[in-house]
């Protein structure tokens, strides 16, 4: 059982910097291993496939669905994520702590699986500062950016009442080392 503590999940809505963070902590540690997902979406310029996530067709994914292939999926902005189960136990059968990057919904399928994993939530220092990040990334329309800000509220109220550390990156380099530390030292 004390193997699942080896799970941690990320999550923050959208424009908190939840990738810049994930990215960096995975530089500072060899024992991180961060989950690539599947997604039925399409990749975003610079994107590659089995890097930032597996990118495939809606029939794959509902194949993997069937096979009972994903520990936790879900549908976030209108395309399906998932985390392969077995890239997680993989991950933990080589010593390693496996790393999630996944929504709040994804959050709570893993506590519910595996008690042990530790959930960490990210919020931005203000929703005006959210959407100065997010306009700041990506080509977004701005339905789509509306999406994001509305589904936020939801995400954030997820983390505050069900996740156990709650950060706010307002300062980057800060953000990492809080949650570089809480990785280190569960598990
Ligand atoms: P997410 O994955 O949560 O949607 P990203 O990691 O893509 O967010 O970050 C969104 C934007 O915000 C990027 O341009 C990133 O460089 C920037 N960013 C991340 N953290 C901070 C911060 N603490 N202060 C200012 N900008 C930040
Ligand atoms: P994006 O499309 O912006 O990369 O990600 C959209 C949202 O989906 C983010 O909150 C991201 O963390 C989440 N996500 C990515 N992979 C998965 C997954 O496998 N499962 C779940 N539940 N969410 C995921």
């Amino acid at each position: 059982m004390s193997d699942y503590g080896k799970i941690f999940v990320i999550s923050a809505p959208s424009g908190t910097g939840k990738t810049t963070i994930a990215k960096k902590i995975k530089e500072l540690s060899k024992d991180i291993e961060v989950i690539t997902t599947c997604t039925t979406r399409k990749p975003r310029p610079g994107e590659t496939d089995g890097n930032d996530y597996r990118f495939i067709t809606l029939m794959k994914f509902k194949e993997m669905i069937e096979k009972g292939e994903f520990a936790e999926w879900a549908l976030v902005y209108d395309n399906y994520y998932g985390t392969p189960k077995k890239d997680i136990i993989s991950a933990i059968n080589k010593g390693k702590k496996a790393l999630l990057i996944i929504d709040t919904q994804g959050g709570r399928s893993i506590k519910s699986i595996f008690s042990e994993a530790v959930l960490i939530g990210i919020l931005p220092p203000s929703v005006e500062e959210q959407e100065r990040r997010i306009r700041k990334r990506s080509g977004l329309s701005e339905a789509e950016i509306k999406k994001r800000l509305e589904s936020a509220k939801e995400e954030r109220k997820v983390i505050l009442s069900e996740y156990d550390h709650r950060f706010i990156n307002k300062n980057l380099e800060k953000t990492i080392k809080k949650i570089a530390t809480v990785i280190e030292r569960s598990g």
